[in-house]
Order: structure tokens, then C-alpha cells, then sequence
């Protein structure tokens, strides 16, 4: 039989063991007050281990302003966790951790290794040492009707009280890193309003043909050059890379632009991506190259030799086209450089490298404690923001932690029944 058992711990209690819990733990334990970390996983950071994987984009070299233009509508509301913790302050924090960080040509900052696994070993070390413990494998279900915490654990059932809460969850992206959006539920029932989990930087599906899935599935488009229409109907372009799959397209473009694209399928049912294939060469230059005499060459070789268009773009190219390709040059021309892709909708969110949605901003106070439930924060990626990779994530989540963990403070400091001191007790926008 599972055993059930309460307890009291004896400070606050964060659950999740991701950026924004961790960076909550070290805060409040250095404040003195003690900490209980509880995670559904065996052990914690396993996305940010992931986010290693691909170098660990920690944060972004840019101008404050422009920085936090990148978290869109919310750019107001984060722009107000960045001021207390931005991306010096991130590698700052890094550095006192022994990681020294650097800044790629693109402006993203990466740490001097690479690698997330010495940094967060070194990390989670230093948080057992300064006396935080750590609870694994307990997965938090909600809240009793008493208010305690509910976790299942391999040994039973766990109900647990702490003088203060932070919650710090996650997403619903890569569910098997154990960030699974479960916490919807219980979290609407408790009265906190949560806007509905989306993928963000995520792929797209497209209607490809069976043959050209099968025949370019994996294959790269770099660079290309990306025409679509934002949220206000603006025409916009961007130029990047991004990859063919079985069932459509991603890759790092695609991320970057992945909100608009999904707000307009949202909105209109499907949306249509104009591929520039042909980027660095004028329309009228094409024309006049596809207007060469052919000779005896078929019309592949001729794409292919007068307009550098072979593979996955002459593939796209009679995706958008059928077999009969325009045969008056300009016509042509004008495919290559504005071929569209119809959108059918974004990959699930458990595919995607972020979510959109979740709690509203407007359920928390500036300290990032519920309206609904006083004593319990919320901070990280399970808040209702979103951006685009570039190390924007993870600033955000180490943001937010920062400024819930001073809203807990200031929570007990305040006798744990009063509003924050950092916080005005309106709610946040
Ligand atoms: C492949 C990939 C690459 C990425 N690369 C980058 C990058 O280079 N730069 C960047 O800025 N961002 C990157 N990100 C995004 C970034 O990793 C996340 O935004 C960030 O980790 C979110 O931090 P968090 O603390 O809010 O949540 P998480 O890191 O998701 O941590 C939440 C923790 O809560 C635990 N948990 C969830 N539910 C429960 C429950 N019910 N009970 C107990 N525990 C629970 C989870 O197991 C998890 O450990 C990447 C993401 C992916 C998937």
C-alpha cells in the first residue's frame, strides 16, 4: 500500500527544479531562509541540460530597448523583471559560478565551454552545500482543500505546508524534460486564470507531396529569404536558414517568425509563407538568366544551370507549380522569388522549443504572487509571455525568478499576510 504523510517545511517550498526554481533557491537561501526544492524529475535542469546541446544560448548581447522589444506585448511587464535582473546580470551571475561567457557574431551569448553540465553541476553543488534540499521524484498534483501541496513520490503520497510557494513548472514543450503543463488544471481551479498552452518556436505542417516528404525531409534551405505578413497584416521578410521536414518546415527562421505564422492560422484557418529561393539575385537578373537559350538541355538542368535551382528548391518549386513551370521567364522568375507554402497549422507544442500562454499576467501582482491564492508565486516559462530564441527564454526565466524570489521575501518579511513591499498589489500587465 502507498503511504500518505504530512509535513511542514520549515520556509518556503519551490517546486520545479528548472532556471527560474533554482535561481529562486539560491535568492532566498542566501537571504537565510530555508528552502525546499521539490521535482518531478530524478534530478532537475534536464531542459536546460538539453539547451547545452545546442551551446546554451544564455542570453543576448543587444541594447536593453531592443532586447526587450522581443518579448512582444509582454515586453511592458518583462521589461520590469529585466530591470532587476538583466542579461549582465545573468552573465555576471554566470561568471560567479565560474563560467566565463562570450559573444558570438550573432550578438548571443554563450557560456566560454559551450556546455550547460559543468554549469549547472557546479550550481546545484553549491545550492545543496548552502543547505537547500533537494525532494525528487515528487510530482505536485494541486492543492489539498486544507491548502497543503499534494505530491505523488514513489513512496505515496506527500502533502506538504510552507510558509510561502513558488511554482516554477515550465512549459508543455519536450514533456519527456518533465515540464508537461499538468499544472493547467489545477491552477484554474484554485481561481488563477491561465491563457491556453501554444507551441512557440515551433515548426509548421504543410500538404507536401508524399514524394517530396519522402525525397527532401532533412533537407536544409540556407539561406532563404522569408515573406509573410505579421499580426497587424504588414508585409514582412527575413532572411535566414531553416529545414524541410517530413510533414513541413522549421528551423531557426522559421522559430523567429513561428507567433505570427500561428496567430494568422489561428485566425484565418491557414496561412501562406512565401519563399525567396533564389536570395542575392535580382527578379529581372533571373528572368534574363532563364530567358538563355536551353538548347537540348531538359528543364531541370536548365533550372539548375541558369538559376542555380536544383534538390529541395527545384522540388518546392514543383510542390508550388505542378509539372508545368511557367514558361515566360519572368513568371518564373517571380515563383522563385515568392514560391508559396501554405500552413496548415504549428507542430504539436510538445515538439516546439517553447510555449506561449499560461498563468495571466493580470491573475499576479509586480511581486508575480496570484491574486487568488496569496503566498504563492509563480515565475519562469509557465508565465504568459513568449520570444524568440536568441537566449531570450532563459533571461526571462532567470528574470522572473529573481523577482518572485524578492516577492517572497518581502512576503515573509511582511508576516506572510500582507502585500510585498516590492509589489503594489495591482495586478501586473
Ligand atoms: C531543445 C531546447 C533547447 C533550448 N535552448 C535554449 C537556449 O539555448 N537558450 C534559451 O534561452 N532557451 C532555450 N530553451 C528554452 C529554455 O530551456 C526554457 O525556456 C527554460 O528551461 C524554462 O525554464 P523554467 O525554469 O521556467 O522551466 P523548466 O526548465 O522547464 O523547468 C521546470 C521544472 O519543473 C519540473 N516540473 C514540471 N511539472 C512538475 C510537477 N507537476 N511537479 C514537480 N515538478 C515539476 C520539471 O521537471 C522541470 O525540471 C531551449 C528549450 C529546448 C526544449
Amino acid at each position: 500500500m502507498p503511504e500518505s504523510h504530512d509535513s511542514a517545511v520549515p520556509g518556503v517550498a519551490i517546486v520545479g527544479g528548472g532556471p527560474a526554481g533554482l535561481i529562486a533557491a539560491e535568492i532566498l537561501r542566501a537571504a537565510g531562509v530555508e528552502v525546499d526544492l521539490f521535482e518531478a524529475k530524478g534530478s532537475v535542469g534536464r531542459k536546460f541540460l538539453i539547451a547545452g546541446k545546442g551551446g546554451l544560448n544564455l542570453t543576448h548581447s543587444e541594447p536593453f530597448d531592443a532586447f526587450v522589444a522581443r518579448y512582444g506585448t509582454r515586453s511592458g511587464a518583462v521589461s520590469r523583471w529585466l530591470r532587476r535582473f538583466d542579461a549582465d546580470a545573468l552573465r555576471d551571475w554566470a561568471r560567479g559560478h565560474g563560467v566565463k561567457t562570450f559573444v558570438g557574431s550573432s550578438g548571443r551569448v554563450f557560456p566560454a565551454d559551450l556546455k550547460a553540465a559543468p554549469l549547472l553541476r557546479g550550481w546545484v553543488r553549491r545550492l545543496r552545500e548552502s543547505g537547500v534540499r533537494f525532494h525528487v521524484q515528487h510530482r505536485w498534483l494541486g492543492w489539498d482543500d486544507d491548502g497543503a501541496l499534494h505530491f505523488g513520490t514513489p513512496q505515496g503520497e506527500r502533502r506538504v505546508r510552507a510558509r510561502a510557494t513558488l511554482l516554477a513548472l515550465g512549459g508543455a514543450s519536450w514533456p519527456q524534460l518533465g515540464s508537461d503543463g499538468a499544472w493547467v488544471a489545477p491552477l484554474q481551479q484554485a481561481g488563477i486564470a491561465v491563457a491556453p498552452l501554444q507551441p512557440a518556436n515551433c515548426g509548421f505542417d504543410a500538404d507536401w507531396s508524399a514524394h517530396f516528404a519522402q525525397r527532401h525531409a532533412g533537407a536544409p534551405l540556407k539561406p532563404v529569404v522569408l515573406h509573410w505578413n505579421d499580426a497587424h497584416g504588414t508585409a514582412q521578410q527575413l532572411q535566414g536558414e531553416c529545414v524541410i521536414t517530413a510533414t513541413g518546415i522549421e528551423g531557426s527562421a522559421i522559430y523567429a517568425i513561428a507567433a505570427d505564422l500561428r496567430e494568422a492560422i489561428h485566425r484565418d484557418g491557414g496561412t501562406t509563407l512565401w519563399l525567396d529561393l533564389a536570395p542575392g539575385r535580382e527578379a529581372t537578373r533571373l528572368a534574363s538568366d532563364l530567358a538563355r537559350p536551353r538548347g537540348k538541355r531538359s528543364a531541370s538542368e536548365h533550372l539548375r544551370r541558369s538559376a542555380g535551382i536544383d534538390g529541395v528548391r527545384a522540388g518546392l518549386l514543383r510542390e508550388a507549380a505542378g509539372t508545368a513551370l511557367p514558361g515566360d521567364p519572368q513568371a518564373l522568375a517571380a515563383l522563385l522569388k515568392r514560391l508559396p507554402v501554405r500552413l496548415l497549422r504549428p507542430r504539436p507544442v510538445a515538439e516546439a522549443i517553447s510555449t506561449a500562454g499560461g498563468v495571466r499576467l493580470e491573475a499576479l501582482d509586480h511581486a508575480l504572487m496570484a491574486q487568488a491564492r496569496p503566498g504563492v508565486f509563480v515565475a519562469g516559462e509557465m508565465l504568459d509571455w513568449e520570444a524568440p530564441t536568441g537566449g531570450y527564454l532563459l533571461t526571462a526565466c532567470f528574470a522572473s525568478g529573481v523577482v518572485a524570489a524578492e516577492g517572497m521575501l518581502a512576503w515573509l518579511v511582511a508576516g506572510g499576510n500582507a502585500t510585498p513591499a516590492s509589489g503594489t498589489g495591482a495586478a501586473m500587465r
